[in-house]
């Protein structure tokens, strides 16, 4: 009887060991499994990268002294490209200026519709502002942000994308907005701010004022899409969580599909980002945010907040990358004569993951804690037996 209690006891042990160093390892392994399951519709993509490395480089000549900071002649200016562009794709585009005071400075989101007739919208959105202040830059850190990826980015996204959807927008059964934000980009971050600022406060104040943009006894909102600092080198896009999972899942899956294996890896970093698809989030529409690891500047791309954020650092294909692949999930979801789409839609599962830094802290520890209790153990009983 001693000896069977003996036995049992060393293979609780060996069992415990083993557990604490096997969990860490399987549960990546289901963590990282994306259960999306579609096959992308065979539809030749028209979204070109070099076009839209070109409205890159418009909206970094706006202004070369304050670029697109809010309330400067060049955050107007910028607001007044974006309709000369819209204009240029439909004389007649219906637009809105949405017009509020941060700090008792005047700043504007801009807001374009296509296909108006459809009940379902889905919003497609980034920020104009560029940054005050480049507080993560050693030498000049009172200096501009040009914003070139930070901003510019994801609004010349927007502009290509609204060319090639507007060319099939017969075929296309949603609304699409594409939605600018002013006054993203001026909070504190590492403890140096712009006086008074909060992040995100374009994409608030729309959200506040929301009703006075939709029906909401005709239409309804699907989706929301932000694109932020898409066009850097070395694309790579984390997983966001304050995401919607199914939504953001379904979007990695479309650009893997398409070949971007790099741009959306299959483990990529987990990070939750307050950014303008928060408000979104919270009125309860499915959002997801395609945003790269920009902070503790990685070497993928180390210029976020600094005076280096200017158009050297942008690629076309990160922006093609970015822009082919929304092109083609507006397609699987939206393309009348497709039928063989069986995608997410209509996002609602949302699961949230665990930060990576967390996560690997845990991972980490769960073997040591393991082997400590082991130890702590084993010497107690040695302990006892010698008494
Ligand atoms: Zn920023």
């Amino acid at each position: 009887m001693v000896l069977l209690i003996k036995k049992n006891y060393k293979l609780t042990i060996i069992a415990f060991i083993a557990l604490m160093v096997v969990i860490p390892i399987i549960i990546p392994i289901f963590l990282f499994f994306n259960d999306s399951e579609f096959t992308n519709i065979d539809i030749e993509l028209r979204f070109n990268g070099d076009t839209a490395y070109i409205y890159v480089a418009d909206q970094m000549s706006i202004n070369t002294t304050h670029y697109r900071i809010p309330g400067t002649q060049g955050r107007e200016d910028c607001a007044q490209y974006f309709i000369d562009k819209f204009q240029q794709i439909d004389p007649l585009i219906d637009y809105n200026l949405h017009n509020f005071t941060i700090q008792s400075v005047e700043c504007q989101n801009v807001l374009f519709k296509m296909n108006e007739n459809y009940k379902n919208i889905v919003i497609l959105g980034a920020h104009y502002d560029s940054r005050a202040k480049a507080t993560k830059d050693s030498t000049n850190p009172d200096l501009p942000v040009p914003g070139a990826n930070d901003g510019a980015s994801g609004c010349a996204v927007l502009i290509e994308l609204a060319e090639v959807l507007y060319s099939r927008m017969n075929n296309l059964s949603v609304q699409i907005w594409f939605l600018f934000f002013d006054a993203e980009d001026q909070g504190t971050d590492l403890g140096v701010g712009i006086s008074g600022w909060d992040w995100i406060e374009g994409s608030k104040q729309f959200v506040l004022e929301i009703d006075n943009f939709y029906n909401s006894s005709k239409e309804d909102f699907d989706a929301m899409i932000l694109l932020d600092m898409v066009g850097g080198t070395n694309l790579r896009f984390i997983n966001e969580q304050h995401s919607t999972s199914s939504l953001l899942d379904e979007l990695f899956e479309t650009g893997r599909q398409l070949g971007y294996t790099s741009a959306f890896p299959s483990d990529p970093i987990v990070s939750s980002i307050s950014d303008d698809h928060v408000p979104f989030l919270n009125f309860g529409i499915p959002s997801a945010d395609l945003i790269i690891k920009f902070w503790n500047q990685p070497v993928e791309w180390p210029y976020h907040h600094t005076t280096g954020d200017d158009i050297s650092h942008i690629s076309n294909y990160s922006l093609e990358i970015t822009g082919k692949t929304v092109e083609q999930f507006i397609y699987n979801n939206y393309y009348v004569i497709s039928d063989q789409y069986q995608g997410n839609f209509p996002w609602s599962d949302d699961f949230n993951l665990l930060d990576s830094e967390l996560f690997i802290l845990l991972m980490i520890s769960l073997p040591i804690v393991g082997i400590a209790v082991v130890v702590l153990v084993l010497r107690s009983r040695s302990k006892k037996e010698n008494i």
